[in-house]
């Protein structure tokens, strides 16, 4: 449990330098969830300080993702690269203060000490001399660096929230540079510089950050602020326990949407992958904000399961509303026919119950939108014989009058069947192929329904042709 009278502050901090993977999009999940859990708010920081791999085009996908996933943030997006000179101001001050010092070792210095270290075969951990030399000395012609004067006795202890205590002995951790010569920032001092400004509270992030913690930790010390409390959450490998790779599948968040997962899916999936409540498997997102905590998150690594994920997915679409799901497949088919469209709308109830996916959905659909004279599978084509044609043709003229109802048709149907002795299925199967050029489709009266009279008697005769 939290203390109640602390507003909680969680942030989403991705690099604009790729998409939004869906390792990225669970840690912006759970960030959110938290926040909310809590009546807190939720942050987002576009990490884009890497001014050379940072990209706008990555930045639209990483908020079109989210806002796709319905994972809002609060307030505005902050932009890193935005605070360079609040990043170096802090740099100075811990310079004034003493938690800091300009280094200028030359490049060639640095590079002979590496290659001592390697000869050496000792890990190489800068140990700058001016660290304790008189800045009078300072070589005209180099341009310093500020490096965090860290401590070297003792050790930096970070309470993870997720993996629990973790300690380093200060030795092992070098004095890293928090300002470049060229007056840029490094990342873990922005990051650092910016989650104090943002007044957040909880760092959840993925396990590959933990070990910047303990340097981040080293930097809030020298400026006496108060250390957030860090959650470090397992990454997602694939089922094989490699780290997941466009080789097990979809990574990226808006992939996953062309492949046709709902975001409520992947939203209650990734919840799932790594974080529990019991045996909750199906939770809404209202459920998961009261349940939400990070006492839940699990220590091991998750792994993708698509399958589960298809299975959850088929769960959703049954549940989702005919509309959503109708202007999804139009667009998904480039459909612009208003008569089309009122088709597909009238059959989504039936076609919603076979499909696990919004591309199967929309391949299901695929006959709404044919246009006379069509073709046939293979397996239609065999149930028009010329003895199936002849029924058709009786079919068109006895469709022709009354009602065009799901009622009336399913009466009409059952009564040729009695009439010629067949079985119902035998007279809808041949209605099936002409109307879809194939043998599956939702009901046949709803088909028919949801073609309409005109457009259905025109199949029915062209088959019967
Ligand atoms: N920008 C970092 C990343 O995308 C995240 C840093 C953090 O959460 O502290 O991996």
């Amino acid at each position: 449990m939290l203390r109640m009278d602390m507003t909680i502050r969680t942030r989403f901090a991705p690099s604009p330098t790729g998409l939004l993977h869906i390792g990225g999009a669970r840690t912006a999940l759970f960030n959110y969830l938290f926040s909310r859990h809590y009546g807190g708010e939720f942050l987002l920081r576009v990490e884009d300080t890497d001014r050379e791999r940072s990209t706008d085009a990555a930045t639209q996908v990483i908020l079109e993702g989210l806002e796709w996933l319905g994972i809002r943030h609060d307030g505005q997006t902050v932009f890193q690269s935005s605070r360079q000179s609040r990043h170096a101001e802090v740099a100075w001050q811990m310079l004034e203060a003493g938690h800091a010092y300009r280094c200028y070792l030359s490049p060639a210095e640095l590079t002979a000490m590496r290659e001592q270290a390697a000869a050496e075969k000792r890990p190489f951990r800068l140990v700058s001399p001016w660290r304790d030399r008189d800045p009078a000395d300072a070589p005209s012609d180099v341009k310093p660096v500020i490096r965090l004067r860290a401590p070297r006795e003792g050790e930096t202890v970070v309470e993870d929230l997720v993996q629990g205590t973790v300690r380093v002995a200060n030795v092992e951790l070098d004095d890293m540079i928090i300002l470049r010569s060229d007056g840029t920032p490094t990342y873990q001092h922005a990051v650092v510089v910016d989650d104090h400004d943002m007044a957040i509270t909880h760092v959840i992030r993925g396990d590959d950050h933990l070990t910047n913690a303990f340097r981040q930790s080293q930097v809030y010390q020298a400026n006496g602020w108060d250390i957030p409390r860090f959650a470090h959450i397992p990454l997602i490998h694939g089922a094989d326990g490699a780290k997941l790779s466009k080789r097990h599948g979809a990574v990226s968040v808006l992939e996953f949407r062309e492949q046709g997962f709902l975001p409520e899916a992947l939203c209650n999936y990734l919840l799932r992958l790594g974080w529990g409540h019991g045996d909750a498997e199906i939770l809404s997102r209202d459920e998961a904000i009261a349940l939400f905590d990070l006492d839940g998150v699990g220590r091991a690594a998750s792994r993708m399961d698509y399958a589960k994920l298809t299975n959850l997915n088929a769960h959703y679409l049954r549940q989702a509303d005919n509309d959503r799901l109708t202007a999804d497949v139009v667009a998904r088919l480039g459909v612009t026919d208003p008569a089309v469209i009122a088709r597909v709308r009238a059959l989504m109830p039936g076609l919603r119950e076979r499909a696990r996916t919004m591309v199967e959905l929309a391949a299901s659909a695929t006959f709404l939108t044919r246009v006379l004279p069509f073709d046939f599978d293979m397996k239609a084509a065999a149930l028009l014989t010329p003895e199936a044609k002849v029924m058709l043709a009786e079919v068109a003229t006895t469709l022709e009058s009354g009602p065009f109802t799901s009622e009336a048709i399913d009466a009409a149907l059952r009564g040729i069947a009695e009439a010629s002795g067949r079985k119902l299925g035998q007279v809808a199967q041949p209605i099936r192929a002409a109307l879809t050029g194939t043998t599956t489709s939702p009901p046949i009266d709803a088909t028919l329904v949801a073609l309409g009279r005109d457009e259905a008697l025109a199949r029915i005769r062209a088959a019967a042709a």
